[in-house]
């Protein structure tokens, strides 16, 4: 086994695993593959978060690793990477020793055969390049991720140019981690993410969605992200309309559309571009473009509002709950509408077109004005809204 003076290295504690990732590294090693538990679990468990999954890295092959156990499932074998099932059913992923023979900035050709530490080196960062051996107790941190750790940094496994040309992606990734933890990004891995981002338009619009959306979600500091993505030049290639205007955390829910269009105010285009669903575009169109909020807090102004927006309002509502760092005024008011079950669309009066139909209306145009016209008088007074005070209605209009 190679040097060991990492392991002197550390002043953490043990960690402790749970059971199940003891049993599968007992497995691999009884049949004689050494397995360690590393990369993003063992980097938050000394940050003392033990929620994400342990992924472990072992020696043994795909195909040794499937015979090895009953229940597998071939998450990226071409990668090295089998899913193994515990007794609770939990998917735990072991992934074979690897180095990245040849990359173009995107993808990357693996080779097999490596030992840990080449595994580690050709890792991102080196908080993401430790490992841990939780049966012999043991650690292996080749490039320091224990210290940077302790110092807040986030930096890039040996030359960090080299390893941002190898793959852009870990240029974004460098901005998520320095967001999410509250961490700074070395001198290095910074002027040479700065110098690289151009780059960044080489990759496919979905991995850089997933890392925009990944950053959101996982921001110590919303700001911190969006000054991280402007000033590296991240923004520039792919979010230009990123604005610097700083939103106060409100603690309410990060929607990645709702502040995507916060951030940008263009989230249609934005979402657009990223590759985005359909059902996401719309809802970023949606806040783009309708009314921000009611006219005024009154319940028909806000039965009005309903009418227009109709589902958007959530999102607008929790819009506005990020504007104004609290709910907006209305927003109980909304909530009384709907616990009222007062209408604010057609489908919600107490007569349809069929109905109109039977009070003898003829089929065509005039049936949707009628609707809408009866929707009108029961948007101003809810109590309207019952078949025979509608069909009375109907019936004085003729
Ligand atoms: P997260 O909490 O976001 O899952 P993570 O560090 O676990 O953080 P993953 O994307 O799950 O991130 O990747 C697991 C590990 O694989 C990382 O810790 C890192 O060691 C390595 N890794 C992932 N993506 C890259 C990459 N693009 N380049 C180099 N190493 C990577
Ligand atoms: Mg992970």
């Amino acid at each position: 086994m190679a040097a060991q003076s990492s392991v002197a290295d550390s002043g953490f504690p043990e960690l402790t695993l749970e059971p199940e990732v003891l049993e599968i590294i007992a497995t691999l090693e009884g049949a004689g593959f050494e397995t360690w538990a590393v990369g993003g679990a063992i980097r938050d468990r000394i940050l003392e978060d033990d929620s994400s999954d342990v992924d472990l890295a072992t020696a043994a092959e795909p195909p040794h690793i499937l015979r090895l156990f009953n229940r597998t499932v071939a998450v990226g074998v071409d990668h090295g990477t089998v899913g193994v099932l515990d007794r609770r059913g939990r998917l735990h992923e072991v992934t074979t020793f690897r180095s990245d023979v040849e990359t173009d900035g995107r993808h990357a050709v693996v080779r097999f055969g490596v030992s840990l530490d080449e595994d580690l080196a050709r890792r991102d960062f080196t908080i993401n390049a430790i490992a841990y051996h939780p049966v012999r107790r043991e650690w292996r941190d080749p490039f320091g991720g224990q210290q940077d750790l302790r110092q807040r940094t986030v930096r890039a496994v040996g030359v960090a140019a080299d390893r941002f040309r190898e793959d852009y992606l870990r240029i974004l990734r460098a901005l998520r981690f320095a967001a999410r933890f509250d961490f700074v990004i070395a001198p290095d891995t910074w002027s040479a993410a700065q110098e690289l981002a151009p780059g960044l338009a080489g990759l496919s619009a979905e991995r850089v969605r997933d890392e925009w959306i990944k950053g959101l979600g996982s921001a110590r500091n919303l700001n911190r992200l969006v000054q991280l993505w402007r000033d590296s030049g991240a923004a520039a290639t792919w979010l230009p309309e990123l604005s610097g205007i700083p939103v106060e955390d409100t603690g309410l829910d990060r929607d990645p559309v709702v502040l995507t269009n916060l951030l940008t105010g263009a989230a249609e285009k934005v979402l657009r571009r990223l590759k985005c669903s359909n059902d996401d575009i719309s809802r970023g169109a949606a806040l783009d473009r309708l009314p921000a909020a009611p006219a005024d807090e009154t319940a028909v102004s806000v039965r009005q509002w309903l009418r227009t927006v109709g589902a958007a309002a959530d999102d607008l509502g929790l819009r506005a709950g990020w504007q104004g760092a609290r709910v907006p005024g209305w927003g109980p008011v909304v909530e009384g509408v709907r616990a009222r079950g007062e209408a604010t669309d057609r489908k919600g009066l107490a007569i349809s077109g069929a109905d109109l139909q039977a009070l003898g209306l003829p089929q065509g145009p005039g049936i949707g004005a009628t609707l809408d016209r009866l929707l009108d008088a029961v948007i101003e007074q809810p109590k309207l809204n019952t078949a025979p005070l509608l069909s009375d209605l109907v019936r004085q209009w003729r």
